[in-house]
């Protein structure tokens, strides 16, 4: 990895990387993957020394780029082989997004505040990594150009039940949603299956998000 401001940050992300190995991320993709993302160039520069310490941190608009050993395990969940499309509610940094670009065939990414787009796409178009597709929006209504999808992450918090649109935009074939779900402060990483019409749930840990704000999420006004 390339020092940034005369700081070499490579062993700290290998430390890093041992620790979201011991909180149970096994798959070998996942970590490689983590290890090629530059997460100190995704973080506004004044908490650039804190980019590899295992914990969330904001990027602006209120918001924030998640915690690494939340997002491999989200990813690993995903069970990515390569040949999916996946999409993505919520870039904020475009660290997760990156990750998935590494690991699946097409990627396809929205975020509701422009500014943050704008330097997510800004910040990993240096870095060649595989192309993704950057999209403005309400990602509560998903992104029905390219559905369906084999995958949807969500990584923003959603009040109750998943947005309408995410359920109906998944692959009848084994498709699957991965979304926090819960109240604003408190969220259940739950992930559904769908076979044909039929939708199986299963829950993961428990974790705490910004809250997805859109049509069929939380509104402006609750957040
Ligand atoms: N995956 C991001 C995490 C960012 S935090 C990362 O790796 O950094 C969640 C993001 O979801 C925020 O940027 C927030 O603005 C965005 N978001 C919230 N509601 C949204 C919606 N309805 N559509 C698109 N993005 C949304």
């Amino acid at each position: 990895m390339l020092p940034v401001d005369g700081v070499d940050y490579t062993a700290q992300l290998e430390a890093l990387i041992a620790q979201i190995r011991a909180k149970g991320v096994r798959d070998e993709r996942v970590l490689n993957a983590i290890r090629q993302m530059p997460r100190h160039l995704m973080v506004p520069p004044e908490y650039r020394s804190q980019a590899y310490i295992d914990h969330a941190l904001p990027i602006g608009e209120g918001q924030t780029i998640s915690q690494p050993s939340l997002v491999a395990q989200m990813t690993a969940i995903l069970e990515l082989q390569g040949t999916e499309r996946v999409l993505e509610i919520g870039t904020g940094s475009g660290y997760q997004a990156g990750i998935l670009s590494l690991l699946a065939k097409q990627v396809i990414t929205v975020e509701r505040f422009p500014r943050l787009a704008l330097r997510a796409y800004q910040t990993l178009r240096q870095l060649n990594l595989p192309p993704i597709i950057w999209v403005m929006g309400d990602g509560t209504r998903g992104f029905p150009p390219f559905a369906p999808y084999d995958r949807i992450i969500v990584t923003a918090g959603a009040p109750g039940k998943p947005p309408e649109p995410l359920l109906q935009q998944l692959s009848p074939k084994g498709g699957r949603l991965l979304i926090p779900l819960g109240t604003r402060h408190y969220q259940v990483l739950t992930l559904f299956i769908r076979h044909g019409n039929r939708y199986t749930t299963r829950t993961f840990g428990e974790c705490v998000f910004v809250p997805l704000v859109g049509k069929y999420g939380w509104k402006p006004d609750e957040v």
